[in-house]
Parts: structure tokens; C-alpha cells; sequence
């Protein structure tokens, strides 16, 4: 094995229903690097689905976060924990709010809709602030710029789309043509789309972002709400 590109499913329940997302794991012979990390709670699914590789969280050797929403750095202390030595990476503009140097934007507005919400979603929305606030702070510790890149699995660009939030990253693999999306892109009844943009922190900035992933024209786009888009097939 050269290396490996997987993208795997963590369901978990939400309220009545359940919310799939989709990390992405970068494997070569020296690095074993997830992207983005799912939920509150979602360790042990992850630790499942990195065994059905036949794989464990001590063998991790990186995350990195896109982004700093709970569903995607849910997990991301329990994992530092679990495993002392995996590197943590994010953009030099989203880390202060992942690490909660800053508070997090997104409880910030969380808090100022709770504000505005009509008397019958008011319980919604404050339970949607207290799990915010239950999410985890983890220590960033390499910090990424607009075009840093990695030698991981025959190359990795990362590429600043801010939007969704300010210091949002996605990653492209140059080799294989594969663009890892994060939330800058959303796979929705097969179309590629904006993730929640009711939510975006800069809706404008959103928009151009996911233009700039498109134009790559990468064979996949791994989106983390949606799965595997391939626009070429
Ligand atoms: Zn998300």
C-alpha cells in the first residue's frame, strides 16, 4: 500500500432522527491523519470504524479540524486524550475559537438567535446553546495559512473558504484529484451546495468559497454533510 484516501460514515442520534457525517482519513506510511472528528460523544464510533480498517486512535497521527463547529471538533479532546501524541492542526484564524482563547463564534450567534426565537422554539434553541457549551476546547498545535502544504498521501494543498466560518479550511489532494470539503461545500440529493447557509458567518464569502473548490475541478469532492460528490462521472 502506497496510501490510502477514506471517507467513512458517524451516525449519531439527534433528537428524534440521526445525523450521519463523514471524516476523512489520510494514510501513507508515516502519517495517519484524520479530518475533522465528529461529535460530542462520537469517540467510540470512531474507534470502531478506525478497527474495521484495522486500525486504532493511538495510531493517529494528526487531526485536523476545518473548522471549529461542534460536529466536527465534538471529539476532538476525548481523542487528544486518548492519544497524547496526535498533532492537532487548524487555520491560524480558526484556532483561537477551537482552543477557546476566543469564545466560540458559533455560540455567539447561537446565543444572539436564541434571542430573537419565538416563545415554542425557545427550548430548542437553548438546548442547542447548552451543547455548544459542552463542546470540548483542544490546543492547536501547527497552525495552517491559505496554501500550506503536506506531503501526506502524495500531497495535500491546504486552501482557505472562509464563509461558514472565518477560518474555515479545505484540502485538496493533489495526486488523486480529491478535494476534502469540510462544510465549504454540502452534498444535498447529489448536488453540491452550501452547508446551512442560513448559518454562515459571512454568507457572501461562503458563496465565493465553494466557486473557488468547484473551479478546481477535482475528480471528488468529499463533502462531511453528504459523502463522496463525483462531478465528473
Ligand atoms: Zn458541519
Amino acid at each position: 500500500m502506497e496510501y490510502k484516501i477514506l471517507c467513512f460514515p458517524i451516525t449519531m442520534p439527534f433528537g428524534n432522527t440521526e445525523n450521519t457525517v463523514y471524516p476523512t482519513l489520510l494514510w501513507d506510511k508515516q502519517n495517519i491523519i484524520l479530518i475533522d472528528c465528529g461529535f460530542i460523544g462520537a469517540l467510540p464510533i470512531l474507534e470502531k470504524e478506525l478497527q474495521g480498517h484495522g486500525l486504532s486512535t493511538e495510531q493517529l497521527t494528526g487531526l485536523v479540524l476545518t473548522h471549529h463547529d461542534h460536529d466536527h471538533m465534538g471529539a476532538a479532546a476525548a481523542l487528544k486524550r486518548a492519544n497524547p501524541n496526535i498533532k492537532v492542526y487548524a487555520s491560524a484564524a480558526e484556532a483561537p475559537f477551537i482552543s477557546a482563547q476566543k469564545k466560540p463564534l458559533r455560540l455567539r450567534q447561537a446565543e444572539e438567535i436564541q434571542k430573537t426565537l419565538p416563545p415554542e422554539q425557545q427550548d430548542f434553541g437553548k438546548a442547542f446553546c447548552d451543547m455548544l457549551r459542552l463542546v470540548e476546547p483542544v490546543g492547536v498545535d501547527e497552525l495552517f495559512q491559505d496554501r500550506d502544504h503536506k506531503d501526506w498521501c502524495g500531497g495535500c494543498r491546504i486552501i482557505s473558504t472562509p464563509g461558514h466560518t472565518p477560518g474555515h479550511i479545505s484540502l485538496l489532494m493533489d495526486k488523486d484529484s480529491i478535494v476534502i470539503t469540510g462544510d465549504a461545500i454540502a452534498l444535498e440529493d447529489g448536488l453540491p451546495v452550501i452547508a446551512n447557509p442560513q448559518y454562515a458567518l459571512n454568507l457572501e464569502q461562503a458563496a465565493t468559497s465553494m466557486e473557488k473548490l468547484l473551479a478546481l475541478k477535482a475528480k471528488a469532492y468529499l463533502c462531511y454533510h453528504g459523502g463522496i460528490c463525483s462531478l465528473t462521472d
